[in-house]
């Protein structure tokens, strides 16, 4: 099955969308969005990498930013911080250079490794896209992080691949249907940017257990 363009969703929700269904739901379904230090902060290591006015060539290595990806199969759009074009006689041929380069998406982040997948999984699904436009294979990527300065290789196994695929299933679900799921509560609300707008009368309680206890009240006294 292939999606239309206008069909298409954001590659970058993956990330929200391991996070927090419901918080995916509310940035891409219902349009709701807040600024916090993270995101901020996020946006000027992105802001650096998407320049599109630098170009990198080192002998067999060409840098490319910000390169525009979709996968008609996923039905997704979204763009690559960096691919990394490497000279290799048995690559693909890149539209207006000479040879042929395996293309190595690398992407930024702030921070350093978190404990979830959800960075690896955005980076899979920017692969699988690259696959289906260069028609090529691509197996393994890297996550750059500011805070560690550092590299991490990610291997594309079939695992990951499958799970991005479902994900990306399950949100054109959701999307299809303008279905937001409902409140679940975990320690990911506690770094969430979207608490005020997901629990908005939680957040003018003092606590979880004031707001149930104060809610319960109401429905015996209702009773
Ligand atoms: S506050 Fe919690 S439930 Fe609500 S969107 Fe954020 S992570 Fe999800």
């Amino acid at each position: 099955m292939e999606y239309k363009e206008d069909d298409f969703l954001l590659l970058s929700g993956i990330q929200h969308f391991a996070f927090c269904k419901r918080q995916w739901a509310l940035i891409h379904i219902e349009q709701q969005w807040q600024e916090n230090l993270r995101t901020i902060e996020g946006e000027i290591l992105h802001e650096k990498t998407h320049d599109n006015t630098i170009k990198e060539k080192r002998g067999d290595l060409i840098v490319s930013r910000g390169m525009g990806i979709f996968s008609r199969s996923l039905g997704i759009t979204g763009a690559c911080d960096v691919v990394e074009l490497h000279r290799a006689s048995d690559g693909v041929k890149i539209f207006g250079r000479d040879g042929t380069y395996k293309p190595v998406p690398v992407e930024y982040k702030r921070g350093k490794p978190k404990e979830d997948e959800s960075d690896a999984l955005q980076l899979c699904a920017q692969a699988l896209c690259l696959e289906e436009m260069l028609l090529c294979e691509i197996p393994e990527a890297f996550l750059f992080y500011g805070e560690t300065k550092r590299r991490l290789k990610i291997i594309l196994d079939d695992d990951l691949r499958g799970r991005v695929k479902t994900i990306f299933k399950e949100m054109h679900d959701l999307y299809d249907r303008r279905h937001t799921p409902k409140v679940k509560i975990s320690k990911a609300c506690k770094a969430c940017s979207l608490t005020e707008i997901c629990m908005p009368k939680l957040c003018k309680n003092p606590s979880v257990i004031g707001y149930i206890k104060k809610n319960l009240l109401e429905v015996e006294m209702e009773e």
